[in-house]
């Protein structure tokens, strides 16, 4: 996806606060964080959203997964958890249709979500 403002992270054509990268996913640091600790993780390959996994995706997405909780432990989250979430096309809030799963942490948060 060449438009693709997450592709570009990934190819790095647009900058970004890197916290880890594997072959298959990244993250970064939020770049209008809403809580002390806010990052996403994304897989490379771009995916639009959550809706649009695929069988053959759910290895890559347990593994975002599995990744996003470890980095939100080293980031001091561990004790007093964090929110993980996957904002999802129109109704969900999605801005970017690249799939990222958002962590925040370092404050309380509120439930429900507006
Ligand atoms: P969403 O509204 O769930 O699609 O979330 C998109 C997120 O991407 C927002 O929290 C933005 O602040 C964040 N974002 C947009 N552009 C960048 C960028 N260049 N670097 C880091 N985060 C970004
Ligand atoms: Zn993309």
């Amino acid at each position: 996806m060449s438009d693709c403002i997450f592709c570009k992270i990934v190819r790095g054509e647009i900058p970004s606060r890197k916290i880890f990268e594997d072959d298959e996913i990244l993250a970064f640091h939020d770049l209008n964080p809403k809580a002390p600790t806010h990052f996403l993780v994304i897989p490379k390959r771009h995916i639009p959203n959550l809706m649009e996994l695929a069988p053959a995706d759910s290895a890559l997405a347990g593994h975002l997964v599995y990744e996003a909780q470890r980095i939100a432990g080293e980031l001091g989250c561990a004790e007093r958890g964090a929110r993980f979430v996957f904002n999802c096309k129109s109704d969900g809030g999605q801005t970017v249709d690249h799939l990222h799963l958002h962590v925040l942490g370092g404050r309380p948060l509120d439930w429900p979500p507006g």
